[in-house]
């Protein structure tokens, strides 16, 4: 008996980078997987390439996390054509990094955008099935970047508030059988973290081989690290767990 056995997970940005590992990590053990993603050609195509359990199925749906109406189609669709759901990842994630005075309004909303209000939106949608089932699981996607980090104003603000939100939710859905928590990244080796090299006109190696260098445990993350850590807050052996945020970032937040 795998952890997730039977189980539905959906993980929204899922077409590559952590989503996809965290995704695979899920098939892996069992689950069926729906990933989300703003493409729905590009989410067809990663969950094609999910390596799945007997019976278990996958599937790829177009949705933008930040658009109530796209977002409820798309859990109804999950939940049709995978035949349920238990496990949901907020993962889809965005930067516009800028100094405060060069940041503009549209950059703001943006991020805010797809991490908070996707984060809301997707919850909400899936915890109609949750309570109704008596049985949920939660995992938001935080970051390092939540405790403050340079150009950073609207993703740091935003990080910090995924994890008021599931310290709250933690409170609001724990009498319904529903865990709610997060996992904070440190560096991880994206896409995302290397259009960040690219803006520092490094190239990815050496953007990858400097924060290594700088990190307790001498090495940058993968998504495995953080699919490790999102499959145990969604599995039952952390039942007793909600509210909670948990740094996954090889001690870069020690120094
Ligand atoms: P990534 O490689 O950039 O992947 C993000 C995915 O989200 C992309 O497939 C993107 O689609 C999708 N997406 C963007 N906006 C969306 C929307 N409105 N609706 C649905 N999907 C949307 O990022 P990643 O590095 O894997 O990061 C995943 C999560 O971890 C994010 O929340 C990020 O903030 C967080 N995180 C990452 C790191 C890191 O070091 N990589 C560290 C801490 C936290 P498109 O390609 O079409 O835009």
């Amino acid at each position: 008996m795998t952890r997730f056995e039977g189980r539905v997970a959906v993980v929204t940005g899922a077409a590559r980078g952590i989503g996809f590992g965290t995704a695979q990590r899920f098939a892996s053990e069992g689950a069926s997987v729906a990933i989300l993603d703003l493409d729905e050609s590009a989410a067809a195509e990663a969950a094609g390439r999910l390596e799945l359990a007997d019976g278990a199925r996958a599937v790829g749906i177009g949705a933008d996390v930040s658009d109530a109406t796209s977002v409820d189609t798309a859990v109804e669709r999950v939940v049709s054509e995978l035949g349920g759901l238990h496990v949901l990842v907020n993962n889809a994630g965005v930067t516009r990094d800028n100094l405060l005075f060069k940041m503009t309004e549209v950059d703001w909303d943006l991020v805010m955008g797809v991490h908070l209000k996707g984060a809301f939106l997707m919850t909400k949608a899936a915890q109609r099935h949750f309570t109704e089932q008596r049985y949920g699981k939660v995992v938001c996607l935080s970051s390092t970047s939540a405790l403050g980090n340079r150009g950073q104003a609207n993703y740091s603000a935003a990080k910090m508030g995924i994890q008021g939100f599931v310290r709250t939710l933690g409170l609001e859905l724990g009498p319904y059988g529903i865990n709610v928590n997060a996992v904070a990244p440190g560096f991880i080796a994206t896409e995302m973290t290397d259009a960040t090299a690219a803006r520092l006109k490094m190239s990815v190696e050496d953007f990858r081989a400097g924060v290594a260098d700088r990190n307790p445990v001498k090495r940058i993350g993968h998504p495995e690290d953080i699919a490790a850590a999102v499959t145990f807050l969604a599995s039952d052996e952390a039942s007793y767990i909600t509210g909670q945020t948990l740094y996954v970032d090889g001690g870069a937040t020690l120094l």
